[in-house]
Formats: C-alpha cells, structure tokens, sequence
C-alpha cells in the first residue's frame, strides 16, 4: 500500500479511503489537533496548562504536544499522575521518564494517601463492576485539586475520539443529559473559581492512531490495560462501537459531529443544580455533600 506521495503507507485510513505515509500521517495528526485545539480556543498565549498523564499512550501524546505548542506559545506545562494503587496495573515509570526527557514538572498524587484507600483495597469491600464508578469520581477530584493547588489555568485530559464517542452514547443509553452536555472539547462545567477548565486536545484522533503516533515517534508508554477496564459499561460501549466501526467506517466520527451540532440545544435545555460547597470537603457541589464524600463514607473513610 502506497501514500498519495509515492511512499509505503503506515496506516490506510478506511474512514477517508485514504493511506498514508509515515510522514503524512504525522502532519496529518498534528493538523487535526491543532484545529481542535484552535478552533475551540483551548489553550491561550501564557497560560499554565496542567496535563494528566498515565504513562499510557493517549496522555504521554497529549503531554508530548502540549509541550511543543508550549514552546510556540509562552505556554507553561506541568504534569500530574494520579496513582489509583492498581498493583498489576498503575506505574509511574513511563510518565515520570517521559517528563524527565520533556523537562516537564511531574506531580504525582495517590489515592491512598488523598482518599484513604488504594482502589484495589476499595474493590474489595466493593463489587467489582462498581471499581470505575470509585475510580472515576476520585480520578476527576484529584485532578481537578491538584491542578487547582499549582494555578493551572486548564487541566488536559488525553481522551481521544473513541473515548469521547462512548461518553456521547453511554449517556443517551443512560438517558443522562446533564452529563451528555458536558462532553465536549472543553467540557462544560459550571463556572466556578474551584473548577478547573478541563480540555481535550485529542477528542477527533482515533485510539489506534495515538497508539501509532507514539509508535512512530519512539516515545514509551505503558500499553497494560487496566485489569478492572473489562468489568465497565464503557467497555461494552468500546466493543459495540468497534463493531459498528468496522460494518461503517467513519461512524464514529459521523456521532461526535451529529453529538457537536447537537449539544448547543441540549445546553440549553438542561437546568444546572445551583452550585453550592459540599459541607464536608468545602469542595464545589449541587448537593449537600459532593460525591466524593458519599462514596467515602460509604466506604468508611
Ligand atoms: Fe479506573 Fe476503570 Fe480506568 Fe481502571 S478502567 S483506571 S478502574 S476508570
């Protein structure tokens, strides 16, 4: 198989019935991601924008652009990793020799120390299903206070349009359209000076392209899945949509631009919660207390 230019192909993408080269491939990613990131307005001139990363492949690209766009633009990079305690699965060495080489600040917090507990002792007082519900709640509080303790002005994440599709479909399947309104490529929280702005730089790279990208640019991330991934919802969604993908390719992004043309009804449509502070943990919460404290408790921390 041959690029347009003449060169052997990397990838054929069957979703624009095209193949390409190493070189075109490369530009072609960092083209995408660029207008995503410039046409949402995510990052300005002289911001600090926290990244987090995993050490896997999605957040060491995102950490790996971010801080060549950083250079161009005045932008000061810092990194955080949040350290679930999954024993088979969570390591820090991948992220923490990727910001060694980047020159980039790596703040690692763990859910042992900040919650109490690793996630693999809370799934065992829990039923399994239920380890990305505990993990995800206490993944987004971390993140969002540790890049809120060193000033970031935007938290990244590294979801890519896979990611961003099973979040489109798992909340209308769930019917959860406050939810569903946040998705976005600067999801859409409530103002508030505790909330740190989250963006998503790779919302329209497919997973399997980051995964090349990294491959191609040498740069080592952690490919383990996460021994819980198989127990989730989300997962089901992953393997419905991959089956979708392969019968009509280009279905996905088909839903996340149908999703783009939609949401701008769907926000207005949705009544937020008053945002008030949890009056456990003071953090920001439409409920007496947020649910960070409910799961603590109900876990006895
Ligand atoms: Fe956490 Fe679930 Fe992701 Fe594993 S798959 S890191 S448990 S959210």
């Amino acid at each position: 198989m041959k690029c347009k230019c003449g060169n052997k192909a990397v990838i054929y993408r069957k979703y624009e019935g095209r193949a390409l080269c190493k070189k075109h491939f490369l530009e072609s990613v960092d083209k995408i991601v660029r207008r995503t990131i410039n046409s949402n307005n995510l990052i300005r001139r002289g911001e600090k924008i926290a990244v987090g990363v995993s050490g896997g492949k999605d957040s060491s690209l995102l950490l790996y652009y971010i801080n060549n766009i950083g250079r161009e633009r005045d932008i000061k990079v810092e990194a955080i990793l949040v350290d679930e305690g999954i024993k088979s699965y969570r390591t820090v060495k991948y992220a923490k020799n990727l910001c060694k080489k980047l020159d980039v600040k790596l703040h690692v917090v763990s859910f042992k120390k900040e919650i109490g507990k690793t996630l693999d002792k809370i799934v065992k007082n829990v039923n399994e299903i239920k380890a990305c519900t505990y993990c995800g709640v206490f993944r987004r509080y971390l993140l969002n206070k540790k890049a809120r303790e060193i000033k970031a002005d935007k938290l990244a994440i590294g979801h890519n349009l896979d990611d961003e599709v099973q979040s489109i479909l798992a909340n209308y399947i769930r019917g959860d359209l406050l939810r569903a309104s946040r998705v976005g490529a600067r999801a859409w929280i409530i103002r508030n000076k505790k909330f740190i702005p989250r963006i998503k730089p790779l919302r329209e790279i497919p997973e399997k392209e980051t995964a090349l990208y990294v491959l191609l640019k040498k740069i080592k991330v952690d490919f383990k899945e996460c021994p819980y991934s198989g127990d989730s919802f989300r997962s089901d969604m992953r393997e419905i949509i991959n089956d979708l993908e392969e019968k009509y390719p280009g279905i996905k992004f088909s839903i996340l631009r149908t999703f783009d043309k939609l949401k701008p009804s769907l926000k207005k449509q949705i009544k937020m919660n008053k945002i008030d502070y949890c009056k456990e943990c003071k953090e920001p919460s439409s409920q007496k207390i947020c649910k960070v404290c409910l799961l603590k408790e109900k876990l006895d921390l």
